[in-house]
C-alpha cells in the first residue's frame, strides 16, 4: 500500500505549490500596479485632465481635487505585449491565467500575452499529463 501513497502525496505537494505561486503572483501583481504609476508618468509625461470638469490632475491622483470624480490611472499606464509573461504563462498556466484576469482591463495587450502563453501552456501541460498518466499506468501495470 505504501507504494500507492506516493502519487497522492506528489499531488498534494503540487497543489500546495500552486496555491503558494498564485498568492505570490497576486500580491506581486498588486505591488507592481502601484509601483508602475510613477514610472509610466516619468516615461510618457502625459498630462491628464478630469473627464468630468477638465481640471488638470496630478500624476498620482485617483480622484479629481476639484469635483471629486474618480480619475482612473489606466490612461497613464503603458501597455505592450510581453514575451516574458507569455513564457511565464506557458510554464505556469494558472499564473498566466490569473495575470490575464488581473490585467485584462488595465493592460489588455500584456494580459493577452500572459493569457495566450497560459492557453498554449495549458494545452501542452494537458498533453504532458495524459502522456505521464499513460506512462504511469504502463509502469504500474508492469509490476
Ligand atoms: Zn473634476
Amino acid at each position: 500500500m505504501a507504494a500507492f501513497g506516493l502519487p497522492g502525496s506528489d499531488l498534494l505537494i503540487c497543489g500546495v505549490l500552486l496555491v503558494v505561486i498564485v498568492v505570490v503572483a497576486i500580491s506581486w501583481s498588486k505591488a507592481n500596479a502601484n509601483r508602475g504609476v510613477p514610472v509610466a508618468a516619468q516615461g510618457g509625461g502625459a498630462v491628464r485632465f478630469c473627464s468630468n470638469c477638465g481640471t488638470q490632475l496630478g500624476d498620482a491622483a485617483v480622484v479629481c481635487v476639484a469635483c471629486g470624480a474618480s480619475a482612473p490611472r489606466t490612461a497613464a499606464t503603458t501597455d505592450a505585449p510581453s514575451i516574458g509573461f507569455a513564457v511565464l504563462g506557458f510554464f505556469i498556466p494558472i499564473v498566466g491565467f490569473i495575470l490575464y484576469l488581473v490585467w485584462k482591463d488595465q493592460t489588455p495587450l500584456k494580459a493577452g500575452s500572459a493569457g495566450k502563453g497560459a492557453l498554449i501552456g495549458f494545452i501542452v501541460n494537458t498533453v504532458a499529463v495524459i502522456a505521464y498518466g499513460i506512462a504511469m499506468a504502463a509502469l504500474l501495470g508492469s509490476y
